[in-house]
């Protein structure tokens, strides 16, 4: 690894300021999880380090009356895992932490760099896709909020400038009669990162039983997370029955545009869309109906 000069500042315009003074040549450190790999392959090697843990207000994850849940961009995996917030109001997101890498990552790693990252092989964007969820972004020309689906451009892109921060990730509280569900499936060890993660949101009129809303995330099968648009448009609108399912599964098998390696063929890896469409989506209406 090569000598990079390394900095602590304690607010974000200054970490801002540091970053747009290195022009490029800097990258925000935060759990240094995926960070000091890429270094230490020489895939990347800055000249700085803008170490932001630091930053008290990229800290906590906190509930705003008017916006939703608000998760600061240093929250680790792990205080996602064990928030009793989120266990109550979201509890999907404590569920598919447990089966994030492993506890020694979990407890280092933060939401910010695994949304920031642009690493197309997680968990957690395609389930706050799914959820609508949006990023603040803090730069020296100031702050902007944007859904999440539009910060991610290619494999590890990313809409962020070389001096913004992911300051915070705003999800939205779903509205009554919502279900969500997140199935991941690792095709080599539980611990490895995920071959294809499925996540499904519905929002039902319980009386009609009618999907009002529908959302199906899907991850690790295109260069950055996405949603199954045409599938969600099949189900919208009518009630869950099983033709219209393997529609929607057929679709987003269809949608996706998954690599084979080694975690399988891309044959396979649509294979295993359809199929977790087929399970997840069902799961999630049959949550909504009982909420
Ligand atoms: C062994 C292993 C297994 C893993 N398994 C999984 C898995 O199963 N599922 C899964 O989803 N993920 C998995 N991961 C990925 C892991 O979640 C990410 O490595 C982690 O979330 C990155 O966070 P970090 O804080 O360590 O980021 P860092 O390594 O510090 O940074 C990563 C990148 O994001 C940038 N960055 C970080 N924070 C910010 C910010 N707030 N604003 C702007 N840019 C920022 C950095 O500059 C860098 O480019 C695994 C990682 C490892 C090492």
């Amino acid at each position: 690894m090569k000598d990079f000069e390394y900095l602590e500042p304690a607010t974000v315009p200054e970490a801002c300021a540091l970053l747009k003074r290195a022009a490029g040549e800097a990258r925000v450190f935060a759990g240094g999880t995926q960070l000091t790999i890429v270094m230490k392959q020489g895939l990347l090697q800055p000249r700085t380090l803008v170490n932001i843990k630091k930053i008290a207000e990229l800290r906590g994850i906190n509930l705003d009356s008017a916006q939703g849940l608000i998760i600061g961009g240093l929250v680790t995996h792990r205080e996602i895992e064990t928030s009793e917030l989120l266990r109550e109001k979201l509890s999907v997101l404590c569920d598919l932490e447990r089966e994030v890498a492993n506890i020694r990552v979990r407890n280092m790693a933060t939401v910010g760099g695994n949304l920031a990252s642009g690493e197309p092989l997680t968990d957690l964007p395609c389930v706050l896709i799914s959820l609508d969820s949006k990023v603040k972004i803090t730069g020296c020309a100031g702050e902007r909020e944007i859904p999440l689906d539009e910060m991610f451009v290619d494999y590890y892109q990313t809409v962020l400038a070389e001096d913004e921060i992911l300051t915070r990730v705003v999800v939205p509280l779903p509205p009554a009669h919502t279900g969500v569900d997140y199935i991941r499936f690792s095709s080599s060890s539980v611990v490895d990162k995920p071959c294809v993660g499925v996540a499904a949101r519905v929002s039902v009129d319980p009386q009609s039983r009618i999907c009002r809303t529908v959302r199906i995330g899907l991850g690790c099968v295109a260069p950055t997370p996405m949603r199954a648009r045409e599938a969600e448009k099949i189900i919208e609108g009518k009630e869950l029955v099983s033709e219209e399912l393997e529609r929607a599964a057929s679709s987003a098998a269809g949608e996706c545009t998954p690599l084979s390696d080694l975690r399988g063929s891309e044959h396979y890896k649509r294979e295993i869309v359809r199929a977790l469409v087929k399970r997840a989506v069902p799961q999630a209406y049959e949550k909504a109906m009982i909420r």
